[in-house]
C-alpha cells in the first residue's frame, strides 16, 4: 500500500532509551522520518504531565533526545521494518545486552538487510499467529542466525520452525524485559499478543489495528470482543504495534460510521497526512483507539444508529455487525 518492498531501506525508528541514542533512520528517509517523529513527539508532548514537560523543554533543541523521552526507563528499542505490500515486522533490540528479536517477519530479506546494516545478530523470532504474511521469513532467518521461534502453543503445528510454545498468561523474558503473553483469538484460533509492560508496548498482530480489528477467519465476534477487552484493560498510554498499515482505509470506514467524532476527525487528518508522505502511522495508543476505533466503541449510540444495530444487541452482536459492514466497505 504505502510502503513497498521496492524501498527496503525505508525504516522508521522509535528509540526507547534512557541513554538518548540517535535517530536510527536511513539517510534517504531522514527528513521524512524526522517530520513523523516531530508530529508523534508533539502529540505525546500534549498528553504529558507538566513535570515531564520540564524535562522535555531542556532537551527540545536536540531531536534525538526529544524522540527518546517517552520511555526513559526502558532499554528496549523498537524498529519498524516494512515487509511485503503493507506489512510491518518489528525488530526488538535490548540496548544493554545486544539481544535482538523480530516480531512477525513476513519475509526474511528486509529483516536481514536491517540486521546487516546494524551489525546485529538475531536471537528470537516472535510470531503472533501462523498466517504466512507473519511467518514467511521464519525458516530462512532461523537457518541463517540460529534464532529460536516463539509462538502460540495452540498453533504449534502451524507455526514454521517453532521452538518455544507459549500460552495465555505465560511470562517470558526478552533479555531483562518481561513479556506477558495474551491469548487474543478471533482472527485465528491461536492468535497471541506480546505485551512488554516495562516499555508500555504491545504487539497485537492482526487482532487490534489502528482504527480496526482483524477479520474473523477462525473466531466469533464474542471471541474478538473478549480479546479486544483484554487489550483495552491495559493502561491507556500503552503503545500498540499492529501487523499491517491499513490505517488510512480504516479511518475512512471509522468516519463513515461516526462522522461527528472530533478526535477521530483529527486523527484521520493526521493519518492522511502521514500516508501522503509515505510514512508509517504506527504505533497508535490505547487511549486514542478507545476514542476513535469503532470496534472498541460497540456501545456508541451513533455507531449503532449508523449501522442499524438495535439497542437490544449486546456488544458482541454489535461487533459482528460492524465487522460485516467493514468487510463490505
Ligand atoms: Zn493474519
Amino acid at each position: 500500500m504505502i510502503l513497498s518492498r521496492a524501498a527496503p531501506s525505508v525504516m522508521a525508528s522509535f528509540p526507547r532509551s534512557r541513554k538518548g541514542s540517535g535517530l536510527c533512520i536511513w539517510p534517504g528517509m531522514r527528513q521524512l522520518c524526522l517530520r513523523k517523529t516531530l508530529v508523534y513527539g508533539f502529540v505525546r508532548l500534549l498528553s504529558m504531565p507538566f513535570k515531564t514537560l520540564q524535562g522535555v523543554s531542556q532537551t527540545i533543541g536536540g531531536v534525538s533526545n526529544f524522540c527518546s523521552i517517552t520511555n526513559m526507563s526502558s532499554t528496549l528499542q523498537i524498529e519498524l521494518v516494512p515487509c511485503l505490500k503493507d506489512k510491518y515486522a518489528y525488530l526488538l533490540h535490548d540496548m544493554d545486552t545486544g539481544t535482538v528479536g523480530v516480531v512477525d517477519p513476513s519475509e526474511a530479506v528486509p529483516v536481514i538487510d536491517v540486521l546487516n546494516r546494524k551489525n546485529w545478530n538475531l536471537t528470537y523470532i516472535l510470531n503472533t499467529h501462523h498466517h504466512f504474511d507473519h511467518t514467511g521469513g521464519n525458516m530462512e532467518l532461523k537457518e541463517r542466525y540460529g534464532a529460536k521461534v516463539i509462538g502460540s502453543g495452540v498453533d504449534k503445528d502451524r507455526i514454521p520452525g517453532i521452538d518455544i510454545a507459549l500460552n495465555d498468561g505465560d511470562k517470558w523474558m526478552f533479555a531483562s524485559h518481561e513479556v506477558l503473553v495474551m491469548a487474543t483469538p478471533g482472527h485465528t484460533r491461536g492468535h497471541i499478543s506480546f505485551h512488554f509492560p516495562g516499555s508500555k508496548s504491545i504487539f497485537t498482530g492482526d487482532t487490534l489495528f489502528n482504527l480496526s480489528c482483524g477479520k474473523l477467519f477462525e473466531g466469533t465476534p464474542q471471541q474478538m470482543l473478549s480479546s479486544l477487552r483484554k487489550i483495552t484493560s491495559l493502561p491507556d498510554d500503552t503503545n500498540i504495534y499492529c501487523g499491517h498499515e491499513y490505517t488510512l482505509s480504516n479511518s475512512k470506514f471509522a468516519l463513515s460510521v461516526e462522522p461527528g467524532n472530533e478526535e477521530l476527525q483529527s486523527y484521520a487528518a493526521q493519518v492522511a497526512h502521514l500516508s501522503s508522505k509515505g510514512l508509517p502511522t504506527i504505533p497508535t495508543s490505547l487511549r486514542k483507539e478507545k476514542s476513535c476505533n469503532p470496534f472498541l466503541r460497540t456501545s456508541s449510540k451513533v455507531i449503532r444508529k449508523s449501522l442499524n444495530i438495535p439497542d437490544s444487541a449486546d456488544d458482541s452482536e454489535a461487533l459482528g455487525i460492524i465487522r460485516k459492514a467493514k468487510d463490505n466497505f
